[in-house]
């Protein structure tokens, strides 16, 4: 899906930092406007740290030979006047305000104990799902989605949506209404990834439940952000997940593998892991305890408010840390198979494009509620794949090889900082906000595409993107020809992978830089902040977000119009 990408980008001279699929910005056209000069230092670490965390520092924890030079700096976002059409009333949060945890008492829970099983490629247990009928329509059905299967060879019977590789369908055994303790069945849909479960008893609006069923998924070896590489285990979209009900029933888009069809409820997680002894792990929310038990290592996390858990595990990992305020980054790679002899500095370069997207993104769109965010290098086809409080960033080794002349570490390593900052983008636009990443595949990619050029200007590059040199609105019958406008369509209304690239990572992009320059960055930033903590932690759609941009500039501003018209469809937004 994302390799033949690489090469196109390269033909055409652009610099191939991208996300699932791509992401762009135009080396040739890239200007450093600020100079920033920061020390650094990195050092393996994998304990604990108890050092008293400090805003935009890089610092390793526990072995301090070298002391980091902290530098703190009060980046803000330069004042630019926004356009007469600004609406005087309209108020956003502050920069860098707070965004609140969704109320626990509407977030469901899981409970999982989990086993990570090398020696049989498999990871299973138990999961206990406490949920309620979020819908005004009663429940006669639940869907759940076994991405995990997809990775089974084709030839198994009946199913068109498998991945060729050496998966196996999950096995979900032990199904168990909790209302009644009554065993449920299941089947599943020819997506393979999707899974019915007839309920025998009704489940009324805002009605409770408790669903628990034992599991056991085959990880395919596999270069993929599901899978294994040498000893690094990508353990992600590996359990079945309740679906998100949706005003048109159960939401079960098909998996499209150059795009996401992923999909779910806030949620809180409290998780037992348990993995060989000499596995360092790092996955959504945090690690509350570990002891060693049977000779594995036994780990409890708490994730509290997000939309799935994941864990990338090795023995293998080298690690780095660093802070941004109180919010530590680690970031991990496979020592025993670096894909270059600069991979400590391509880990320091993430840890400071992971301090700077935190700032930036933090002051532009509300600080970063949580207490940790883990980057994993790893071999994996895509540049990047997002997760609740991880990201998975390609270690392909063109994105690890230094641009000389750079003094500032995340410089040398741009591409791959590019990367970094998209995937933490998807913290906001898809953790926090969430949406239909099958049905408005835009409203995710092309805001973390966004936030590529928000982190950008924090650090100092000028993306290019300006009306100036590339108009979307003279664009639009390039755009038309190529089948890439509007841009607002389910992924599998594209008629191949590049024209649905082009849009979700590249055009909407360029719109959403386009619109910040006609209505004015200020009131660009302020219109995302609200539209955020409108729908933190809740599922949007794209009319929130135009809600919100036209209480803020009104419907009368032409330039606006113009660009609106020619990228999007918006009587699908607004049917
Ligand atoms: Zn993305």
């Amino acid at each position: 899906m994302k390799k033949k990408l690489v090469s196109i980008l390269l033909v055409l001279g652009m610099l191939p930092a991208f996300s699932a699929c791509r992401l762009k910005s135009r080396e040739t056209s890239t200007r450093r406007t600020r100079e920033t000069t920061k020390a650094t230092t990195t050092e393996e670490t994998t304990e604990e740290t108890t050092d008293e965390p400090t805003e935009r520092t890089t610092a390793s924890a526990t072995s301090s030979s070298e002391t980091s030079e902290s530098t703190t700096q009060n980046q803000t976002i330069p004042a630019v006047t926004p356009c007469a059409t600004v609406n005087a009333d309209f108020k956003a949060p502050d920069p860098n305000c707070p965004i609140e945890y969704r109320s626990e008492d509407e977030r469901y829970h899981y409970t999982m104990e989990l086993q990570l099983d090398p020696d049989k490629r498999t990871v299973g247990g138990h999961v206990v799902c406490e949920f309620y009928n979020n819908s005004e329509d009663d429940w006669d059905k639940l869907c759940l989605r076994d991405y995990s299967s997809l990775f089974i060879d084709s030839k198994t019977a009946g199913y068109d949506t498998a991945l060729d590789t050496n998966g196996a369908l999950t096995e979900i055994t032990n199904i168990k209404d909790g209302r009644d303790d009554s065993d449920l069945s299941f089947e599943r849909d020819s997506d393979v990834s999707v899974v019915w479960m007839p309920l025998s008893k009704k489940l009324a609006p805002k009605e409770k439940m408790t669903l628990s069923y034992d599991f056991v998924a085959t990880i395919p070896t596999v270069a993929d952000r599901y899978g294994i590489t040498e000893k690094v285990y990508n353990i992600t979209n590996f359990y079945p997940i309740l679906a998100v009900y949706t005003k048109d029933g159960w939401s079960h888009e098909r998996f499209y593998d150059c795009g996401e069809c992923f999909f779910s409820e806030v949620s809180d997680y409290d998780v037992t892991l348990t993995v060989p002894k000499d596995y360092t792990v790092l996955s959504t929310g945090t690690s509350k305890s570990e002891e060693e038990k049977d000779g594995n290592k036994v780990i409890t996390f708490d994730a509290p408010c997000v939309r799935d858990f994941v864990f990338c595990a090795s023995p293998d990992f080298k690690m780095f840390e660093g802070y941004y305020k109180n919010t530590k980054i680690r970031v991990v790679y496979d020592q025993a198979h670096p894909s270059t002899q600069y991979m400590d500095e391509v880990s320091e370069a993430c840890i400071e494009a992971g301090i700077d997207s935190l700032a930036a993104f933090g002051a532009a769109f509300g600080e970063y509620p949580y207490p940790e965010l883990d980057i994993v290098l790893a071999t994996i086809a895509a540049g990047g794949m997002e997760y609740p409080n991880l990201i998975i960033c390609t270690d392909m080794n063109y994105y690890c090889m230094p641009i000389a002349d750079r003094d500032r570490v995340s410089d040398k390593y741009v591409m791959m900082s590019t990367v970094v900052a998209h995937e933490i983008g998807h913290q906001w636009f898809m953790g926090i906000v969430g949406s239909n990443s099958g049905m408005e595949p835009w409203l995710d990619e092309s805001f973390a595409s966004y936030t590529e050029l928000v982190y950008g200007q924090y650090i100092g590059y000028d993306s290019g993107y300006s009306r100036r040199y590339m108009n979307l609105v003279d664009m639009a019958d390039d755009m038309k020809r190529e089948g890439s406008a509007p841009i607002n369509r389910p992924y599998y209304d594209f008629s191949s992978d590049d024209p649905y690239i082009n849009a979700a990572y590249f055009y909407g992009q360029v719109c959403l830089y386009q619109m910040q320059e006609i209505i004015g960055q200020e009131a660009m930033y302020g219109v995302i902040r609200e539209y955020v903590h409108r729908n933190a932690f809740h599922n949007a759609t794209a009319k929130d977000f135009f809600d919100v941009l036209y209480e803020c500039c009104g419907k009368d501003n032409k330039d606006l119009n113009d660009l609106i018209a020619v990228v999007f469809d918006m009587d699908r937004v607004y049917n």
